[in-house]
């Protein structure tokens, strides 16, 4: 089931540019997820077997939550920093961004270089000189998936590993509505190569600190249910933090909470950080997040998506809260 020979993507010309260049940096998008990671090491080691030089530049060592993938790594990285440059032979990838601006320090990298830029976001700003974005993909790892596929590359048991983190993170472990058949098809094919979706289960959620589980008790507590607007709210403070030590990465896991409530349509986080407020925001059925985010400048998909807010706390939830009201009466059915 190949989503990209019936779409208005085209595959020649991701060929025509890697065949065309010999060195390749891969960037993606800041607080990588699964998708973004599994993305980037795939697609790196994919391009190594075609005996490509291949650099994956990140801005921040692996965090906590994904460190586990430091164990399968056959191909290192480095650091992105506001000065990094690059040689001039180089051609970068980007991938699972929608936008340039959630690449972080690596955006300065854009300038003077051919890109490349590979993604599932529907509100995917072009930014490439060649852009291949696939909304209908349940995350960027298909589209590479896909793509090694179609060009017959061999898929071995490592890139198998990190195509199914890829997509096992952006489906909720095969649960959200972004699972269908090609999705299932897939995961088939990479247990076929060894994959064993069991431990990448634990690697993902079940190795979690327990400071950091102690926020989902604050977070909580914080519980505001708006039962006729079909929104319920959680925050976390940056006093949260500090009291507990804890540095949780998996908001997913804590905006999940709101969302999956009994005649609950929209589930919120706001989530204070030290110059920004990050919003994470979830869906259920008809609520279009994305266009809530896009109201605060940031996006995402219709299900997932969300925004950082340069207010304080209690400010960023009334203005998100009352957009949010607002357009629930524009969306419900
Ligand atoms: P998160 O709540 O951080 O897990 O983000 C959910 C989804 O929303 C991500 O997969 C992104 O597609 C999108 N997203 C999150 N933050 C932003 C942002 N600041 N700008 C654009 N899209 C975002
Ligand atoms: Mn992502
Ligand atoms: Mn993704």
């Amino acid at each position: 089931m190949k989503k990209i020979t019936n779409k208005s993507n085209n595959i020649s010309q991701v060929a025509k540019y890697i065949a065309a260049w010999d060195s390749f940096i891969l960037i993606g998008h800041e607080d990588p997820d699964g998708d973004c990671l599994g993305s980037v090491f795939s697609l790196g080691l994919l391009l190594k077997n075609l005996d490509k030089k291949v650099k994956v530049g990140l801005y921040k060592p692996l965090n906590n939550k994904y460190s586990f993938i430091k164990n399968n790594l056959e191909l290192d990285y480095f650091i992105v920093e506001e000065t990094t440059e690059i040689k001039e032979d180089t051609a970068i990838i980007a991938l699972d961004s929608s936008d340039s601006e959630r690449l972080g320090p690596a955006k300065n990298l854009l300038q003077n270089h051919k890109i490349l830029n590979i993604d599932h976001h529907i509100d995917n700003k072009h930014f490439g000189d060649i852009n291949y974005v696939s909304p209908d993909s349940a995350a960027t790892g298909q589209i590479i998936y896909d793509i090694a596929d179609y060009m017959s590359w061999d898929i071995n048991k490592t890139i198998a590993y990190y195509l199914a983190v890829a997509v096992l993170a952006d489906t909720g472990f095969l649960r959200y509505s972004n699972t269908d058949r090609s999705v299932i098809q897939m995961i088939d094919q990479l247990m076929a190569k060894g994959v064993n979706i069991y431990e990448i289960n634990r690697d993902l959620y079940g190795k979690e600190k327990p400071k950091n589980l102690k926020l989902i008790g604050r977070a909580l507590n914080n519980l505001t249910i708006l039962e006729d607007e079909k929104i319920a709210y959680l925050y976390l403070e940056k006093k949260d933090y500090e009291e507990l030590d804890a540095n949780f990465e998996d908001k997913e896991g804590i905006v999940n909470y709101a969302r999956d409530i009994d005649n609950i349509e929209v589930g919120i986080l706001f989530n204070e950080e030290d110059d920004r407020v990050k919003v994470s925001l979830r869906s259920n059925d008809y609520y279009p997040v994305n266009k809530l985010a896009a109201e605060f400048g940031g996006g995402g998909h219709p299900k997932a998506a969300g925004c950082g807010i340069n207010l304080d706390l209690k400010t960023a939830i009334e203005q998100v809260i009352s957009k949010a009201i607002e357009l629930n009466k524009e969306y419900r059915r």
